[in-house]
């Protein structure tokens, strides 16, 4: 397509085609703005790190890269080099198979100067900073309290079905409902506005949520399997150092991941599970052998996301053996009633190795693939989509897990 086309899509969708590479840049606000109208994500609360003036220690392009850490790292990758064993050969295999993609996904980036143009102010359109800096309530703390189940979240939807306040006098009203363990239904045509415990909230028009903990989620298993779901997206809080060592969220121990009831929430017509995994290769290893096995997905493709910053390169360097500057999303299909794989397998042809490139947003938040994954789902149009251990809701999904208001707080949101 003609660059001035792209770049107007770009600027609408919020996902950019390189061609040339088949990959995709996605500015996550742009894709979230969809699921708006009264509100729109703040970009500056969205892009906190990565941008020079947000933390310049980092992100500046003038800084030289030769600073003492990147130096220590470089040090141990010769020693890795030297003696991988078994499981690093793996790694470094795998990472090996995605490399070539990678680097010519990041060359067409920087080979592209509207597109660069557009990175560049991705962050900037003077809202900075508008957001009281309230803390975020605990949802996971509060979750666990005897007293959960009486808390109650306030809705502030009109009785036409839109947002309160351009429902006019006396037609607007408020629904207070619990809002841990219930299955949360945003109607409306207009975002919403919801309070709980003196923190506002911005739901997503026509969206649902049901907050709780694992023990729950047989919760969400339809009665009728042509309810179940055909995209199916899960981020677990897999274990790992970075995650603890932050403090941002629980883990938990892979062996309860098993338990995730995915063929049970599939739809009678088939389903593409979507699943986020680290690059350790224990992981994988233990994804590939026994958690798609169990779960009956069959895999079918894995895609990269590629992460930079503001200036275009890469937020790491792309061989250090332990900090890679990508994350994998692994695409599998689940068969629905009476059908077979290949059945299932042969008209949605799910290419291999597609990069998508964005700029990450806070700790562990993943850019929005909803859209990138369309063509590949199963079943009837609109797809029902869900995504497990959510910390945002999307127009049109299911979100669920222990978090899922995180991002929807109004610090996260401008009026538009
Ligand atoms: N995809 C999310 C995003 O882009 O922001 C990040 C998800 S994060 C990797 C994993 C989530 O699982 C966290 O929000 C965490 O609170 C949640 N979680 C951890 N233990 C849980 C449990 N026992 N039940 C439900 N959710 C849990």
């Amino acid at each position: 397509s003609e660059p001035d086309s792209r770049l107007a899509v770009f600027l609408k969708s919020g996902t950019y085609r390189l061609d040339e590479a088949s990959a995709f840049f996605i500015d996550p606000v742009r894709v979230l703005n969809r699921s708006y109208t009264r509100f729109r994500v703040s970009p500056s609360a969205y892009y906190s790190r990565f941008f020079p003036y947000s933390n310049p220690s980092i992100c500046n392009p003038h800084v030289s890269p030769k600073n003492p850490k990147k130096r220590k790292f470089r040090g141990q990758d010769k020693k890795i080099s030297q003696a991988l064993n078994s499981r690093e050969q793996l790694a470094d295999r795998r990472h090996q198979e995605a490399r070539m993609g990678l680097l010519k996904a990041h060359e067409a980036l920087l080979g592209d100067s509207d597109l660069l143009g557009v990175l560049r102010n991705l962050r900037g359109d003077g809202d900075e900073n508008h957001g009281e800096m309230t803390s975020d309530l605990d949802f996971v703390k509060l979750g666990s309290v005897w007293q959960a189940p009486f808390y109650e979240i306030v809705l502030k939807v009109g009785d036409d079905g839109s947002a309160a306040e351009n429902a006019g006098i006396g037609s607007s009203y408020q629904r207070e409902v619990p809002v841990f363990d219930n299955f949360i239904a945003i109607e409306s045509s207009h975002d919403i506005e919801a309070e709980l415990l003196d923190h506002k909230y911005i739901l997503p028009k026509k969206s649902c949520v049901y907050m709780s903990d694992l023990r729950q989620i047989h919760k969400l298993i339809p009665a009728e399997s042509d309810c179940g779901f055909n995209l199916i997206v899960i981020d677990p809080p897999w274990e790992n150092s970075s995650a603890h060592q932050k403090q941002k969220y629980q883990t938990l121990p892979n062996k309860y991941f098993l338990s995730l009831p995915v063929k049970q929430l599939t739809h009678s017509s088939g389903a593409l599970v979507a699943l986020w995994v680290t690059n350790r290769e224990k992981l994988r290893t233990f994804v590939e052998n026994e958690l798609f096995p169990k779960w009956g997905v069959k895999s079918a493709a894995t895609f990269y996301w590629l992460k930079v910053k503001a200036d275009g390169s890469l937020i790491g360097e792309l061989d250090l053996f332990h900090h890679r500057p990508y994350e994998c999303l692994l695409l599998g299909l689940v068969d629905g009633k009476g059908m077979d794989f290949e059945e299932l397998q042969k008209p949605i042809g799910i290419p291999d190795n597609q990069v998508f490139i964005s700029v990450p947003g806070d700790h562990s938040r993943k850019p929005p693939i909803g859209e990138l994954l369309l063509d590949y789902i199963p079943g009837p149009k609109p797809a029902r989509c869900i995504e497990l251990f959510a910390r945002e809701m999307t127009e049109g999904w299911t979100s669920w897990g222990n978090d899922p208001l995180h991002f929807q707080d109004s610090r996260y949101f401008i009026p538009s």
